[in-house]
C-alpha cells in the first residue's frame, strides 16, 4: 500500500533547502506544463489540464473547496509534482521531503464523499478511491483525508487509510 499519502514513509529529518523544481540529484522535475494544457486533466473531472489542475500547479489558480485541491493533489501525483505536494501539504503536518514513488501509477481518482469544505468552511473532508499499477499489478488507496483553509488557501492536513 502505498503510504506517501499519509506521510508515514517519509523522512522528516530536515534538509539543505534546494532549487525549486530541482531534486537532491540534480535532477529537474518535470513541470507542469509538460502535460499538454488541452490534455485530459489526470483527476477525471473531465475538463482539459488547462482549465483544471494545471493553473493550480502552476500557482495561477487556487483551489477554491477541499475537493479541487484533492484532485490537484491526485494529478500531482500522477503528473509526479512532488514540490506541489508539499506546497499544497499544511505546515504543521507536511514532511521535510517527499519521495515519489517511480514505479507506481496512479490512474483513476473517484471522489466517494465531501463533507464540508466549500469556500466559506475552514475545514474539509474527503473520502476518496485512488487506483494505480505497480508492476504490472492494480491496486487501489481507499482514504478519508482532512484539508483546511487557511486565507484563500486550502491545505491537506492529514488522512486516514480505510
Ligand atoms: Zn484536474
Amino acid at each position: 500500500m502505498p503510504s506517501e499519502w499519509s506521510g508515514f514513509s517519509t523522512s522528516r529529518l530536515p534538509t539543505p533547502p534546494r532549487e525549486p523544481g530541482r531534486l537532491q540529484n540534480g535532477e529537474v522535475l518535470p513541470s507542469p506544463s509538460s502535460l499538454s494544457a488541452t490534455a485530459r486533466c489526470p483527476c477525471l473531472s473531465g475538463n482539459v489540464y488547462g482549465d483544471c489542475c494545471g493553473p493550480i500547479h502552476r500557482g495561477d489558480a487556487v483551489a477554491p473547496t477541499a475537493e479541487r485541491l484533492m484532485r490537484s493533489r491526485f494529478s500531482a501525483f500522477a503528473l509526479g509534482l512532488p514540490q506541489y505536494l508539499l506546497d499544497s501539504w499544511h505546515p504543521s503536518t507536511r514532511p521535510a521531503t517527499l519521495d515519489l514513488d517511480d514505479g507506481l501509477r496512479w490512474q483513476l481518482l473517484e471522489i466517494l464523499r465531501t463533507v464540508n469544505g466549500g469556500p466559506f468552511d475552514t475545514v474539509g473532508t474527503v473520502e476518496f478511491r485512488a487506483t494505480y499499477r505497480a508492476g504490472g499489478e492494480r491496486g487501489e488507496l481507499r482514504e478519508t483525508s482532512t484539508f483546511t483553509r487557511d486565507g484563500k488557501r486550502w491545505f491537506y492536513v492529514d488522512g486516514v487509510i480505510d
